[in-house]
C-alpha cells in the first residue's frame, strides 16, 4: 500500500548527527528512516521536518537555512530515488518515473522570527508546511502546558494571527500539531481551507495535550483536513509508574478507530514521527509500514479505507493546496 507520511525527523537527526562529526546518510542509515526503507515500504511521499529546537537554538532563521542544506544536498545525491516537490504536478512526475517525493515542512513557527518576508523565503525555498509551534512559546503562539497538560487559555498572538494569515495566502499549509488547545480553535476561526494535524492522536483515546479533542477532530474533519496517525507511546497509550511504554499497532488501530467514529474516513492520514521519537516501537523502521496496513484490514478496514489513510486523504488536501 503506497504510503504518504506527513512527519519525521530525519534530516534533523542527520544534521545534528554531522555537527557532531558523525556520518550519516539518508540513503541508507541506522536511523527509522531512509530512502531504501522507504522504498521497502512502498513509500510515495514524505513529509521531512526541519525541525528547529529554541531551547539549542539561538538562530532559527539560521539554523534552518543550514538544515535545508541537508535536505537540499540529500535530495541532490539521491536523485535516483527521490526528488522534492512544490506543485500537484511534480508529485505525479515522480510517481511516473518510479522515485518517491519528498515535501519539505518546518517544525517551529519562529523559524520565520515572525516576519512575514522570511516566511515568504521559506516558501520560495520550497517549504510547503509549517507548525506554529513546538513545545515552546514562541512569538506566535503558545503550545501545550507541559507534562502533557492542555492550554486552553492562550492561543495564537498578533504576530501568529499575521504569518497564518500569509500562510494561507501563498500557500504553506498550517500544521496545528504541538500548538495549544485555544492555538487550534484560533486557526479554525481565521482560515478558511482544511489544514492538518500531521502528528497527532486523539486525546480520548491517550490523555495528552499533543493529541486532540474529539470537537477538534470534529472540526479539522468538517473542514477537510487530515490527522496523521502518530507512532510515539506516550500519545497511544498512557503508561503508569514503573510500567516500560511500547507504541504498539493495536493502540494505533484503537486510535484510528476512534478518529474514523469520530471524524470520518476522510480526517485519516499518517503522521509517524520517525526519528523524532524514542523508546520501543513494534513499528521501528519505514519498510515495516505494511504491517499497519495488514492490522488495518484485520480490524475491519476496508481496501478503500487503507488506501484513504495511507494516501488518498493527504493526497486530496494536496491536490488543493499544491
Ligand atoms: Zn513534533
Amino acid at each position: 500500500m503506497r504510503v504518504i507520511d506527513m512527519h519525521c525527523d530525519t534530516i534533523s537527526k542527520i544534521y545534528y548527527a554531522r555537527e557532531n562529526g558523525e556520518q550519516a546518510e539518508l540513503r541508507n542509515n541506522s536511523f527509522h528512516l531512509d530512502l531504501e526503507k522507504m522504498r521497502n515500504g512502498d513509500y510515495f511521499l514524505q513529509n521531512f521536518a526541519l525541525f528547529i529546537d529554541l531551547g539549542k537554538e539561538k538562530d532559527p532563521f539560521q539554523t534552518c537555512m543550514k538544515m535545508m542544506d541537508t535536505f537540499y544536498s540529500e535530495m541532490d545525491a539521491n536523485r535516483d530515488m527521490i526528488s522534492p516537490v512544490t506543485r500537484w504536478e511534480e508529485i505525479e512526475n515522480n510517481w511516473n518515473q518510479g522515485k518517491m517525493s519528498a515535501l519539505l515542512t518546518v517544525e517551529e513557527g519562529e523559524t520565520c522570527l515572525g516576519d512575514v518576508r522570511l516566511l515568504r523565503c521559506l516558501y520560495r525555498m520550497g517549504v510547503r508546511m509549517m507548525t506554529l509551534t513546538w513545545n515552546y512559546e514562541n512569538s506566535l503562539a503558545w503550545p501545550g502546558k507541559g507534562g502533557g497538560i492542555p492550554e486552553t487559555e492562550k492561543g495564537l498572538k498578533e504576530k501568529g494571527e499575521e504569518i497564518l494569515a500569509e500562510m494561507e495566502q501563498i500557500g504553506i499549509i498550517p500544521d496545528v500539531s504541538h500548538l495549544s488547545d485555544a492555538g487550534i480553535w484560533d486557526v479554525l476561526r481565521l482560515t478558511k481551507k482544511p489544514f492538518v494535524a500531521s502528528h497527532s492522536n486523539a486525546r480520548a483515546q491517550a490523555p495528552h495535550s499533543r493529541n486532540l479533542t474529539d470537537d477538534m477532530i470534529r472540526a479539522i474533519a468538517e473542514r477537510g483536513g487530515v490527522i496523521g496517525i502518530n507512532f510515539c507511546s506516550a500519545f497511544l497509550d498512557h503508561f503508569g509508574e514503573g510500567e516500560i511504554p511500547v507504541s504498539r499497532v493495536s493502540s494505533m488501530i484503537r486510535h484510528m478507530k476512534h478518529i474514523k467514529n469520530i471524524g470520518g474516513i476522510g480526517c485519516l492520514g499518517l503522521g509517524s514521527d520517525f526519528d523524532g521519537i524514542r523508546g520501543n516501537l513494534e513499528l521501528d523502521s519505514a519498510n515495516k509500514l505494511p504491517v499497519l496496513a495488514e492490522a488495518m484490514g484485520d480490524n475491519g478496514f476496508t481496501d478503500e479505507e487503507i488506501r484513504a489513510v495511507f494516501h488518498g486523504n493527504v493526497l486530496r488536501l494536496y491536490r488543493e493546496w499544491l
